[in-house]
């Protein structure tokens, strides 16, 4: 069968794909079909033709699956944001354990993978501790906070995410009040003009501490001193800043960051452990998850007290600090100079003397003490962003030859990369558990530990 642009076709969904959209086989041909879930029969008009598979538009659903269920936010199809709100909870687990394990096994080269159970959540909407509010226009010219919907910069109006906590809609509800009183007007992508670009927000679950980062195309906010005095009124409000960021580029946060109300940062806790965070620093956003997921990189590197570890991409320095407490000596790296003095400050306030950190790539670093000074580590963590970690990095952990690596990661596939890459340097996966610190999203968090198995 020809398949050919704008054709109407029915598909019964049978898998889903890494970002959570619906596969679907039509007379053999593959078909990926966004908002469909696993078990649905739908109509749908083909869009795109390639020679082994197509995408096509969901026009409708002919026979809900059993596990289809309503999305409980009214945006869920238009933002880009969620891409599993119509697939039941358990069925999220469910397709990100099998994404993990597929990774693995087919990218890593795993077999007999000892995966553990997801570690999923009781109540999967309103985790997220932080939250980054574009401002613009809508088409009456009304000031507007929401997200973008998917892969375009146009703004959903929406000041209240599922996913995040109730304090978003206050703050907001006061920027932009603030902004149409004194006629300030959002930045405008298309003409570089306009100051207000993006609101940041962070809460603290433990402390229940709020910090407001304006992100500004300009040195200053006019009367600014009327909005913090308003914001200061939120119970909970202990930080609010300006960050300036003038380029025209799609990065959110500019270098230089001011403070107008407060401090210039908030902070929480994770476990026993408290830590000060900064508007520029990473902060793991499900904090609840991260305790658990934290837990488990600790079990997996098995520490009695004696050993030589180093956390590389180590932020304000969590991992490390929960690593210290266990070992000998921590040495943690990581390339953003204000989270490491975030993680200084984080070592003392929680009185652990053995962490030493150092600002830099970790690619760079980690092969320059290794020349220097023939450093070793008896464990080495790694918690490297999506694109995973740099090859010379991995070279340098295979000439230190720690006994295990942690591996901690926010993207399978690059996990899976990295492991294959690590097995043939005579490591062996000894466990894998993943963890949902994004319900809703196609996203998932997975610790691995790796063992060392030959001997040079
Ligand atoms: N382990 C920390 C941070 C993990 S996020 C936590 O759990 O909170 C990844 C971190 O890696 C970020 O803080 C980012 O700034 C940092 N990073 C990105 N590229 C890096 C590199 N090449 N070398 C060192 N750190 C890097």
């Amino acid at each position: 069968m020809e398949f050919y642009k704008d054709q109407l076709v029915t598909a019964t969904i049978e898998d889903m794909g890494k970002n959570g959209e619906g596969i679907g086989r039509v007379d053999g041909y593959t078909l990926f079909i966004k908002d469909t879930v696993i078990g649905d029969t739908v109509q749908a008009k083909i869009i795109k033709t390639k020679s082994s598979y197509g995408y096509a538009r969901l026009m409708q659903i002919l026979t809900p699956s059993a596990y289809r269920t309503d999305p409980p936010c009214a945006f869920a199809r238009q933002c880009g944001g969620c891409q599993l709100q119509a697939l039941s909870y358990p069925q999220q687990l469910l397709f990100k354990e099998k994404l993990v394990r597929g990774n693995l096994e087919h990218i890593g080269g795993c077999t007999d993978l000892p995966m553990e159970p997801i570690v999923g959540m009781d109540d999967p909407l309103h985790y997220r501790n932080k939250a980054q509010f574009p401002i613009g226009l809508d088409k009456n010219g009304r000031i507007v906070a929401g997200f973008y919907a998917g892969r375009t910069h146009q703004i959903i109006p929406n000041r209240d995410c599922l996913l995040g906590v109730p304090q978003n809609r206050q703050v907001l509800d006061m920027v932009i009040a603030h902004m149409e009183e004194r006629r300030i007007a959002p930045y405008d992508e298309a003409t570089g003009k306009g100051l207000v670009r993006h609101v940041l927000i962070r809460y603290g679950f433990q402390s229940g501490e709020i910090m407001v980062c304006l992100v500004i195309n300009g040195k200053h906010l006019p009367h600014a001193d009327d909005l913090t005095q308003k914001l200061s009124t939120l119970p909970g409000m202990a930080s609010v800043t300006l960050n300036i960021n003038r380029t025209r580029s799609n990065v959110i946060l500019g270098e230089k960051t001011v403070l107008l109300w407060g401090r210039p940062y908030i902070t929480d806790q994770i476990g026993d452990l408290h830590f000060h965070i900064s508007p520029q620093s990473f902060f793991q956003v499900n904090p609840q998850q991260t305790e658990k997921m934290y837990a488990k990189a600790l079990e997996y590197a098995a520490l009695t007290g004696e050993e030589t570890v180093w956390d590389l991409y180590c932020g304000i320095g969590t991992i490390s600090l929960f690593l210290a407490r266990a070992a000998r000596k921590v040495y943690g790296v990581e390339i953003i100079p204000q989270a490491i003095q975030d993680a200084r400050t984080n070592a003392r306030l929680n009185h652990l003397e053995n962490v030493e950190f150092s600002v830099g790539k970790a690619e760079e670093i980690l092969p320059a003490r290794y020349k220097d000074d023939r450093i070793q580590a008896d464990v080495i963590v790694v918690d490297p962003p999506r694109k995973g970690c740099d090859k010379v990095l991995l070279d340098t952990i295979l000439q230190v030859e720690p006994r295990r690596i942690v591996y901690v990661s926010c993207d399978s596939a690059t996990l899976a990369r990295d492991v294959k890459y690590l097995r043939e340097g005579g490591y062996e996966v000894d466990r894998v558990c993943p963890f949902d610190n994004f319900p809703m999203t196609c996203h998932t968090e997975c610790v691995t530990l790796l063992r060392r198995i030959t001997e040079k």
